[in-house]
């Protein structure tokens, strides 16, 4: 069943849609959506050589001039020399303001591209088709995009959004179980923060990877993404509750170098501490943590801090990462399933939270 969205945001409107067996048609698609224009199409390796075929297959029938620029795996290409590569290959291949830029991959490839569109010429035409399901479910929708420095991940991007997504939900049936759980984080932070419905429905599939159950369930992460980007674009009100989690979970990532844990699995452990800590101080409803482990157990995510962990450090790489925002924190906490919440602290209060 197709499902679409119009996400309303103040730079822009355009639609998500989101469709089972999408992608085998997506070269008339975008034939009629871009016809006459030339298509960049950016995506890695990886993906590559998984699709390759049906990809060619696809842009021939769009009856564009066609390029794929195929990109190492891995956050390393989100860097500037990536960047350089990508600008240069735009050049050779003529790109100019009137065509476009699509994004076929996971939240590595949708990010540099979206930068790489919104910088090239000043910003060109740009479509995100997501294969990982954290693209699905999170990076694809919502204009933010960036590349990583020496000094730290994200550190340089912009908010520019796409002028279309296209979700095909099959395209998670290649990905690797670590990555299907890392993706399945995040949808536990949508449930957390504004979907009990969505929680309790997550128990009853178990970890169940059947297609027409994520289909509805990504169609229901990206609804609530669009309710809270729509109301706070820059992300400075309800948008901070998508960051569930993250405060820890991006300084178990850097405290670990980006590679003993994926994102999801690093913030899969911070919505977990947060919880147990924000109930042991009355701030969220007893029973609450214990709920969610066990979800998150039964998607293959850790639930613990790593043993021997230095807690303190934990704190102190958590609070170095918010530097950028002067003396507080807006720690999002959840005060009950379904319902978050964000509460302003000084950040020298972090740590109890933490220890
Ligand atoms: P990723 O793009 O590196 O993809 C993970 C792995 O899966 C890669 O090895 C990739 O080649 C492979 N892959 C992709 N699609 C596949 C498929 N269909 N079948 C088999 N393998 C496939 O990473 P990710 O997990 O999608 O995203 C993480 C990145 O996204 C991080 O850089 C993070 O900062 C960024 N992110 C951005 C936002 C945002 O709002 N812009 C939100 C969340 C995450
Ligand atoms: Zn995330």
């Amino acid at each position: 069943m197709r499902h679409t969205l119009t996400i309303k945001m103040q730079s822009r409107k355009y639609s998500v849609i989101i469709e089972s067996g999408l992608f085998q048609n997506i070269g008339k698609i975008l034939g009629e959506r871009f016809a006459g224009k030339k298509i960049a199409l950016i995506t890695d390796e990886n993906i590559q050589q998984l699709y390759e075929n049906l990809l060619k297959k696809q842009l021939d029938a769009s009856q564009c001039d066609w390029e794929i620029i195929a990109l190492p795996p891995g956050d390393t290409s989100k860097s500037f020399d990536t960047l350089t590569v990508i600008y240069k290959r735009l050049i050779e291949f003529q790109i100019t303001r009137d065509d476009v830029i699509v994004a076929l991959g996971g939240g590595v490839v949708g990010d540099i591209s979206g930068f790489a569109a919104a910088t090239f010429l000043r910003g060109i035409d740009f479509v995100q088709i997501p294969t990982t399901l954290i693209g699905q479910v999170d990076s694809s929708i919502g204009g933010k995009n960036a590349v990583n420095l020496p000094e730290g991940k994200n550190l340089v991007g912009t908010f520019y959004q796409p002028t279309c997504v296209y979700i095909d939900p099959d395209f998670v049936k290649t990905l690797s179980d670590y990555h299907f759980a890392d993706g399945m984080a995040e949808i536990i932070k949508y449930a957390c923060v504004a979907d009990a419905d969505l929680f309790s429905d997550l128990i009853r599939m178990k970890s169940h990877r059947e297609a027409k159950l994520i289909e509805s369930i990504i169609y229901r992460c990206c609804l609530i993404k669009k309710q809270l980007i729509e109301q706070d674009e820059k992300d400075q009100g309800v948008r901070m509750l998508t960051n569930f989690g993250h405060t820890i979970g991006h300084a178990i990532e850097n405290l670990y170098d980006f590679r003993l844990y994926g994102h999801g699995q690093a913030v899969a452990i911070g919505m977990q501490t947060i919880t147990e800590h924000s109930e042991a101080m009355g701030l969220t409803a007893i029973n609450t943590s214990a709920m969610l482990k066990e979800v998150l157990t039964e998607y293959g995510l850790p639930a613990e801090l790593p043993q021997g962990i230095d807690r303190k450090l934990l704190a102190q790489t958590a609070m170095k990462d918010k530097k950028r925002r002067g003396n507080k924190i807006n720690l999002v906490l959840i005060e009950k399933i379904g319902k978050g919440y964000i509460y302003p602290i000084e950040k020298a209060e972090l740590i109890k939270f933490i220890e």
